[in-house]
């Protein structure tokens, strides 16, 4: 019997759900020979602002361009410190360290996989300069106690909502609480383009300007150039279909909260595993649904994540592990001087995790499958 593989994500039924759409816009903009910004870019501007409840809204190249082009707008850069969360993509270390300055950790919380915001306290010293929490999964941080945290210590936010877009904390949306909000329109995301791209939005005009000559070589004018800068755009092209896509993301989003509420529901009397939930204030859109798979001896066997994982994907399931090297144990930053135990919440947590395939157009039937599949791989 042949049976159908079950992807992490499957962005091929997504666009066929509107498709019609996707190729009028890509042809109209085509057609029009404007390729490099003009008013499909602008307006998707505009329209995203107003989504997040901005009032300025850049876009740019990736994800990573938005943190850096945040950063360099904030003037950090050598000798100052930024303290961020060892549980993320690569990325939002890395754009600290590409700006000149230094990533300092702190450890996360088991239950939400994100910043453990008591423990930042203790690392604020007089080179930070600011904060960049990530909505790691979709999963809203808890921006009432950060904000309260950074006042007191006069740093900036910055949220990296790479994988939160649509996201809110106590019915404001991610990405307008803190003084930066970093977006990522890589495919995968909750709002995805046909390629890369990426936004900052925040509600200081003068960053917002800042943000603007920098990720055009430095020049507000044409061919005069103030600062050293970088060339940072989204296409023309991709501003149209995040345009479409734009109108679909509170239904899909919600989508992703059925599936959630679901797999809790077909999931939650299994053993061994630990399931994600929404933290209380938090409106949680499950860019991943992960689940913690605890190390133990089933029927005289081991039985871990690396087991399930192998099960599941002889079973036709696909899923992944994300992360399983926490930032602060990559190579690259051997130097930073962290070892295992560091932090000790971040590493078992790698260990542990296992995202289960997730994504709007996903059917019951599917689900279905993943929930035996886990269920039958004890007393294997
Ligand atoms: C995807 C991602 C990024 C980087 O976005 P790109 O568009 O791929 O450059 C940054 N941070 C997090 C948490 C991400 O998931």
């Amino acid at each position: 019997m042949q049976v159908n593989t079950i992807p992490p994500v499957d962005l091929v039924r997504q666009y066929e759900s509107i498709n019609k759409e996707i190729d009028n816009t890509i042809l109209e903009v085509v057609r029009s020979g404007h390729y490099i910004g003009g008013s499909v870019v602008q307006d998707f501007e505009k329209q995203l602002a107003q989504y997040i409840g901005t009032s300025e809204c850049l876009t740019c190249n990736s994800g990573t361009d938005a943190l850096y082009l945040a950063l360099k707008a904030l003037n950090i850069g050598f000798g100052d410190e930024v303290i961020t969360t060892p549980f993320s993509f690569i990325a939002t270390a890395e754009t600290i360290s590409l700006a000149g300055a230094k990533p300092i950790f702190a450890d996360i919380e088991r239950n939400t996989f994100n910043l453990d915001l008591e423990n930042i306290e203790k690392i604020i010293n007089p080179k930070v300069k600011a904060i960049i929490v990530v909505h790691l999964f979709g999963q809203p941080v808890n921006m009432t106690r950060l904000m309260e945290i950074a006042n007191k210590h006069n740093l900036y936010v910055i949220e990296d909502c790479a994988q939160a877009t649509g996201a809110k904390w106590n019915n404001k949306t991610v990405g307008s609480i803190g003084h930066i909000g970093c977006f990522s329109f890589f495919p995968t995301k909750n709002l995805g383009a046909c390629g890369d791209g990426g936004a900052i939005t925040t509600n200081d005009y003068a960053i917002g300007q800042t943000i603007k000559i920098i990720k055009e070589h430095g020049s507000m004018k044409r061919y005069h150039h103030d600062v050293v800068g970088i060339n940072s755009r989204l296409d023309a092209i991709q501003a149209a279909i995040l345009q479409v896509k734009l109108r679909y993301l509170d239904k899909w989003n919600e989508e992703r909260r059925e599936i959630a509420h679901y797999y809790h529901k077909l999931l939650s009397s299994i053993p061994m595993i630990q399931l994600p939930e929404e933290i209380i204030g938090g409106y949680h859109v499950w860019n991943q649904y992960t689940i913690l798979v605890a190390n133990g001896i089933d029927n005289n066997k081991d039985y871990n994540r690396d087991f399930l994982k192998k099960y599941l994907q002889d079973k036709g399931i696909i899923s992944m592990v994300y992360y399983p090297i926490p930032i602060h144990l990559q190579k690259v930053y051997a130097n930073l001087g962290y070892q295992k135990t560091s932090f000790p919440i971040t590493e078992q947590v790698s260990y542990e995790v296992l995202s289960l395939p997730m994504f709007p157009g996903m059917l019951t039937q599917e689900q279905k499958r993943v929930a035996n599949a886990i269920a039958t791989s004890f007393n294997q």
